[in-house]
């Protein structure tokens, strides 16, 4: 069971959501995630923490990050100083608190606060820099409570995406275009079995969390007609996983680039060999 918190989970969403829609926006950060043959690194057969999961959780962890950070420190000093005399509010908007910080406190995370790591180190926020929220969060790493808390929410924003099929088709379509730049390159002696030709990944049987997966999405029915698959209405009709992205146009084999066909809707896709989905969904009910 994934116990939701939904703390940020949507910001994080939508922050996903504008880096698939709008990549050209986002070049340098994604060439860290995926390119200068890092795609190979992000490859596998079917992980349960699928590149998805990877994608969201670097990205997470860059959010993080951009604490550390002179202007993001000096807006929080300069706010110390304009109310000092009303401790109440200061209390209340807590200047020096980072974000990590009351992530961390939504989660019920015990750690060390920022102001004790500063006081350890005979320090005060007033004169703290980027470097020291580095450290900081450099101790929290270590202490394992970082990784745990981004393993959290990466989870949480999965759950959301991973239900917006034409999202997960976009985040397919960039993995796959970044696969395809590197079909000129060898790569790694540990991933080679992985692949049926340069780029080409092979193709492997679906495991059955994914198809399970798959399936409860998809509830059962081929999202390009709508027929039912679950074999409770007709026996005849036969579900088909199909890669969103095909294996053939450099597709992972990811949970997120799986969904539910029936078996004409795959004969006529496999035809046309290009990305396929819909974006049309079961209502909870009949309007
Ligand atoms: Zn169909």
């Amino acid at each position: 069971m994934l116990e939701a918190k939904f703390y940020e989970t949507y910001y994080f969403c939508n922050i996903i959501k504008n880096i698939l829609h709008y990549p050209d926006d986002y070049l340098r950060k994604l060439n860290a995630f995926y390119g200068d043959g890092t795609i190979y690194y992000r490859l596998g057969t079917f992980r349960k923490y699928s590149a998805l999961h990877e994608l969201i959780e670097f990205i997470i962890e860059d959010v993080y990050y951009e604490q550390a950070d002179e202007k993001f420190l000096s807006e929080k000093k300069a706010l110390l100083e304009r109310f000092r005399e009303l401790p109440i509010l200061l209390r209340h908007m807590r200047p020096c608190t980072l974000p990590i910080e009351r992530a961390l406190e939504y989660h019920q995370m015990t750690h060390q606060s920022f102001e004790a790591f500063l006081d350890n180190q005979e320090k005060h926020f007033t004169d703290c820099n980027a470097d020291d929220v580095y450290e900081y969060i450099l101790e929290l790493r270590e202490s394992g409570i970082f990784e745990l808390l981004i393993e959290h929410i990466t989870k949480e924003v999965f759950h959301v995406l991973f239900q917006n099929r034409e999202l997960v088709k976009v985040f397919n379509i960039m993995m796959a275009d970044a696969l395809e730049r590197e079909e000129d390159s060898t790569p790694p002696v540990e991933i080679e079995e992985l692949f049926s030709k340069p780029g080409i990944l092979k193709r492997v049987a679906i495991p059955k969390w994914v198809r399970r997966a798959v399936f409860y999405r998809d509830r059962g029915r081929c999202v390009l007609c709508d027929k039912d698959l679950s074999g409770q209405v007709n026996l005849e009709n036969q579900e088909n996983y199909d890669h969103i992205v095909p294996l053939a146009k450099h597709g992972l084999n990811d949970v997120s680039n799986i969904q539910l066909l029936c078996k004409e809707c795959n004969q006529n896709e496999k035809r046309a060999g290009e990305a396929v989905t819909s974006n049309k969904y079961q209502s909870w009910y009949k309007y």
